[in-house]
């Protein structure tokens, strides 16, 4: 029988954090290391899981369920992603100003007896962008697709930019989104149609691709690359594969571009600060999800699935 010391300080052992991503076809994330590998920097016993829901445990009586396990098991908070983003809303206590402008919340803390909601893609993309271009014309900017991170995307540049104009091949969904996004913010923002690009692009001072377009399983341009004007700057936030199509094509007429790793590490970043009051490395963090990307294309980088197992 092995006999356990109690020769230690309780004060001295590392502050512990659990943190879940609760979505559908969550088990590829690279949140669980990049949150893992941040705790660690930190001297933390950080553990992050990702927890596949299933089809039927995404309604809002299942989800609400989820939240309060969560809260009994002692997690401190959760990130949430595809498709229960919006279905969450309703289920918190209090919402960030983030969360509350798109309507979508991506980061859960559980602070005392409250749920507080933010959205972190919405800062995430904001501060990248920031970071990328903190000098260039804003005046006129066209975002592409209008989906759930484009919706993000759409709230953070909306209080950078005076007029903003949103394309989705779905015109409806443009049309919803500018409406809500044009409410919460002085720019003027609008929605166009996909035939207005060449228009669009060639006064544009910058793009924003929010489509899947670039990314490996989906790859090309969601519009035209040479509509660009050789003086926009370019964002895309597909990041896997990092040098998308649209970035290399934009590149070669002369743009300046931001590659989509910069939002998905500082949503990670941001999310980390939120779950534990501490200064996340985004400098590290960024060389982590580099790495973490490379490795997954390679196929050296394997996530684990979490059993939970069969009745559930
Ligand atoms: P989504 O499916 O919710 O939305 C995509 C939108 O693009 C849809 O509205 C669709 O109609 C529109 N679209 C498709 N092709 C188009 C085209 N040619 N022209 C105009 N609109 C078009 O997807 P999502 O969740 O918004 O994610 C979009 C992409 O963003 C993902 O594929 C992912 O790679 C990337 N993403 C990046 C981050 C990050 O942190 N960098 C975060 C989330 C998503």
């Amino acid at each position: 029988m092995t006999t356990l010391t109690t020769d230690f300080d309780v004060a001295d052992l590392p502050r512990s954090v659990l943190i879940g991503l609760m979505g559908t076809g969550v088990t590829p994330s690279l949140s669980p290391p990049m949150h893992e590998l941040e705790g660690a920097r930190h001297g933390m016993h950080y553990v992050y899981r990702a927890v596949d829901l299933a089809a039927d445990e995404t309604s809002p009586a299942q989800l609400s369920v989820l939240l309060a396990f969560a809260r009994t098991l002692g997690f401190n908070g959760l990130n949430i992603t595809h498709p229960v983003k919006q279905t969450v809303v309703p289920l918190l206590d209090e919402l960030a100003p983030s969360a509350a402008m798109v309507g979508a919340v991506n980061t859960v803390v559980f602070d005392n007896d409250r749920m507080v909601g933010h959205n972190t893609d919405v800062t995430g993309f904001g501060g990248a962008l920031d970071m990328a271009f903190p000098d260039s014309q804003r005046a006129h900017v066209v975002l592409v697709g209008a989906g759930g991170a484009g919706s993000a995307v759409a709230c953070a540049l909306a209080t950078r930019v005076e007029s903003l104009t949103i394309v989705d091949i779905d015109e409806t969904r443009a049309r919803a989104l500018a409406a809500h996004v044009g409410t919460k913010c002085p720019a003027h923002v609008e929605a166009a149609s996909a035939d207005s690009l060449p228009r669009l692009l060639a006064a544009a001072d910058g793009v924003v691709n929010a489509t899947p377009f670039g990314m490996v399983d989906h790859p090309g341009t969601s519009f035209n690359p040479e509509l660009l004007s050789s003086d926009a700057w370019v964002a895309d936030i597909v990041y896997r594969p990092v040098e998308t199509d649209l970035l290399v094509a934009a590149r070669e007429r002369g743009c300046r571009v931001m590659s989509g790793l910069g939002m998905a590490m500082r949503q990670a970043a941001d999310s980390f600060e939120i779950f534990t009051g501490e200064s996340a490395d985004r400098d590290a963090m960024l060389n982590d999800l580099r790495n973490l990307v490379t490795a997954e294309a390679a196929g050296t980088y394997t996530p684990v699935a979490l059993k939970r197992g069969k009745n559930r």
